[in-house]
């Protein structure tokens, strides 16, 4: 993205805030003292403070990020993020002071915190809407199963079994599954989505009404009837990346074994993760983590 198409979308505290928030809180404000989601009304005269109804604690899109204490606008963050992500080889704190109109020092213990929030960012929880899939790796794991449809394929295949999650407009998580069954699957969608902080969009397998139901919601594209999209309920992008992946294997990489389909499900992964827009990366590195309930607790 140019700096001129940033400037104009996060050049202001307003729009930074706005990103911010629909980003952090997809279903509405959250209280971060009590937990009430989508419970609290904006403060008259005090820009981005919510008050809750629940407890009645005031609070801002930036409480939990290294942004609740800084003195810095919230634009200054946002613009010192895209200096250092659009910069390949790294941009210098003397640089990154007078770009953004502040001294050396501070631009130094930005830079630092920045580049912190964004190593961690690569392994924060798929949020939002997270379509779920599972394939073979040379074709559909539940058609290959129909022995009729292929025939002399499927059942007894050697093929590996890819198991990927996708995030609506964001990151990608992927790994290699013995089966489709519930032990394989659901903790590690349970994993991705910081303990199921998602709602899952998939189709009809009996896995994922199991693990759906723990999650905070699930949509289920009934393919067996042969319905793929209802309104924004469908697996379409799982599917684009399960598509990529395999015409990458047959285009770029001609044929990988099931020993190595990880590695290569993780390249496949990080190309996807990383062709975004700047911005989304940036609210995603600052995206807090709340108490997240444990797998363990959750089955036990
Ligand atoms: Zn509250």
């Amino acid at each position: 993205m140019k700096l001129t198409t940033f400037l104009a979308r996060y050049g202001t505290e307003e729009a930074c805030r706005a990103h911010l928030e629909s980003v952090r809180w997809p279903h509405g404000p959250v209280c971060d003292r009590c937990g009430a989601v989508d419970n609290a009304t904006p403060v008259a005269k005090r820009p981005g403070v919510y008050r809750c109804r629940d407890c009645g604690k005031d609070f801002r899109v930036t409480v939990g990020t290294p942004m609740e204490d800084s003195r810095l606008p919230l634009r200054t963050w946002y613009l010192a993020m895209y200096l250092i992500l659009a910069s390949s080889k790294g941009i210098s704190s003397v640089k990154l002071g007078e770009q953004l109109g502040i001294t050396q020092k501070s631009a130094w213990f930005l830079g630092h915190r920045i580049r912190a929030l964004l190593d961690s960012g690569e392994n924060l929880p798929l949020s939002g809407i997270v379509e779920a899939d599972e394939s073979y790796i040379g074709g559909k794991a539940r058609n290959l199963r129909n022995s009729a449809v292929r025939p002399g394929r499927g059942r007894g295949t050697k093929k590996p079994m890819l198991f990927a999650a996708v995030e609506r407009g964001g990151e990608a998580r992927t790994a290699r599954i013995a089966s489709a069954k519930i032990d394989d699957i659901a903790p590690l969608l349970w994993k991705w989505t910081g303990g199921g902080q998602a709602v899952l969009s998939s189709d009809e397998l009996a896995t994922y009404r199991w693990i759906g139901r723990k999650m905070e919601g699930h949509h289920v594209v009934n393919h067996a009837r042969r319905e793929f999209v209802r309104g924004q309920w469908h697996v379409n992008t799982v599917e684009g990346f399960f598509g990529l992946f395999k015409r990458a294997i047959v285009g770029v990489w001609h044929w990988i074994s099931g020993k190595h389909l990880h590695r290569y499900a993780g390249e496949h992964g990080f190309r996807w993760n990383h062709r975004e827009d700047i911005a989304d990366r940036i609210a995603r590195c600052l995206i807090g983590q709340h108490g997240r309930l444990s797998w363990k607790e959750l089955v036990k």
